[in-house]
């Protein structure tokens, strides 16, 4: 008998039809054999909303008391399930993170997954029952609720899977599959067979929400198998119908390239002459570490004179006020012209196989600038490029690297 976890996103159970459809999943899987643990998120639009109510109290609102109100939608979404299994005549019932528990640490609205202790659930397999466990929440060391950050269900599914040794974590969603980029916006995205560990975690990092980063970080660590399907199309996932995201050596067919991500969450700074002296960069940089804003791409011009020279680099749209105001008091940068553009967005392409390929970027490049779209910053690494662009230009850029990369197109080795 083998064991699975089953994820439903927030469109998954987005009212009582759709929830009563996932649960027809789950009775379906219990029909093969297998025991299940299943995780849900909360109604489509709920955390929002619960976000959104928290921020018009105050938007320096106490986190912890945050994560008590953004938790609450898993809450309903557990509870419901196991009422709609029970009436398809499945034994189940629901977990909240405490119950579990499900410890993670104090880093309130994006708390870590520290240990999810099994004895009770281990029981309970045994025994024939299905565990609804809500996603996204879990318990701190102080006995307070945390949440994992925003997508936090799908990592809460990954580490269930590890930490009951599941033979596979399916997330179910509304498209069927990881495509070769965001379907919505290019429909002649390709979906793929299978992915590796690397490349999806690069495609997540750099914006294709389909499944949360950490999650696959810890697919990845802990070598769990994890398919991307669709809740509403008819096969269940032990047909395989999705994505499989598996480790490279499993994966026979290989593009150079093999997806196009973006993200819209970005903002660019600019520093002006600023001084050319050595400790420059720790001095600006310090203090925005210290304020827990995360530096993304950076560059810095060659100083024509020797004393004066130029810094960009671009940090998430959310934290540029609070940066404006740290850089604002950093004495080095008092005679600095400071200048910041939000309307800016990151477009990265992925691919393991540009390790062993020249001319990667040159692709990029002249596809690019066949479409008269102006390169503002670019970062690389092993498996992916990222270019800054005009945020206008996103879904323009997106269209001209697929089709520049051919990924449309299903090549052989
Ligand atoms: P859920 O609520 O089920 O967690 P999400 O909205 O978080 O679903 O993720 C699914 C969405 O991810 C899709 O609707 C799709 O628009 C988006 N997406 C972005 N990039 C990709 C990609 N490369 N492949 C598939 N979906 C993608
Ligand atoms: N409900 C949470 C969110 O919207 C977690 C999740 O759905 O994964 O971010
Ligand atoms: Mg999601």
């Amino acid at each position: 008998m083998s064991r699975i976890v089953m994820k439903f996103g927030g469109t998954s159970v987005a009212g009582i039809p759709e929830i009563e459809n996932a649960a027809r999943k789950v009775v379906a899987e219990v029909a093969r054999g297998h025991q299940v643990a299943v995780v849900v998120s909360a109604m489509a639009g709920v955390t929002n909303q619960l976000v959104e109510y928290c921020a018009r109290i105050s938007p320096l609102h106490d986190v912890r008391e945050y994560d008590a109100v953004v938790s609450s939608g898993e809450n309903v979404t557990a509870g419901l399930m196991a009422l709609a299994l029970q009436k398809a005549g499945v034994s189940a019932r629901s977990w909240q993170g405490w119950q579990i528990p499900l410890r993670t640490d104090e880093v309130h609205s994006k708390a870590r997954i520290e240990a999810i202790e099994t004895d009770e659930l281990e029981k309970r397999f045994a025994g024939g029952e299905v565990a609804v466990i809500a996603g996204f929440q879990g318990i701190t060391p102080r006995n307070r609720i945390s949440t994992l950050g925003r997508g936090g269900s799908d990592t809460t599914a990954v580490a269930v899977a590890a930490a009951i040794k599941a033979q596979r974590c399916d997330i179910y969603t509304d498209v069927n599959g990881v495509y070769t980029t965001d379907p919505r916006i290019v429909p002649q995205a390709r979906k793929l067979e299978k992915i590796s560990y690397e490349e999806m975690l690069e495609m997540a990092s750099l914006g294709a929400k389909v499944l949360m980063t950490r999650s696959v970080e810890m697919a990845m660590k802990m070598n769990v198998p994890v398919q991307v399907l669709s809740t509403f199309e008819e096969p269940i996932g032990s047909d395989f119908p999705g994505t499989l995201v598996t480790r490279e050596e499993d994966i026979v067919e290989q593009h150079v390239v093999n997806g196009v991500a973006f993200s819209r969450d970005e903002a660019k700074v600019t520093l002006l002459d600023l001084p050319d002296t050595p400790g420059i960069a720790g001095q600006v940089f310090g203090p925005l570490s210290e304020a827990n804003i995360n530096v993304d791409m950076i560059v810095q011009n060659v100083s024509a004179d020797g004393k004066k020279t130029d810094m960009t680099f671009t940090i998430r749209r959310a934290d540029l006020p609070r940066a404006l105001g740290v850089l604002g008091k950093i004495e080095a940068l008092k005679k600095t012209e400071i200048r910041s553009d939000d309307k800016v967005a990151k477009v990265s392409v992925v691919g393991i196989g540009m390790q062993s390929h020249a001319g990667v970027a040159q692709t990029m490049f002249r596809a690019l600038g066949e479409k008269g779209i102006n390169i503002q910053v670019i970062s690389t690494s092993e498996i992916k490029i990222s270019v800054l662009i005009d945020e206008a230009y996103t879904e323009l850029a997106i269209r001209a690297l697929h089709a520049a990369y051919r990924l449309e197109e299903k090549l052989s080795a």
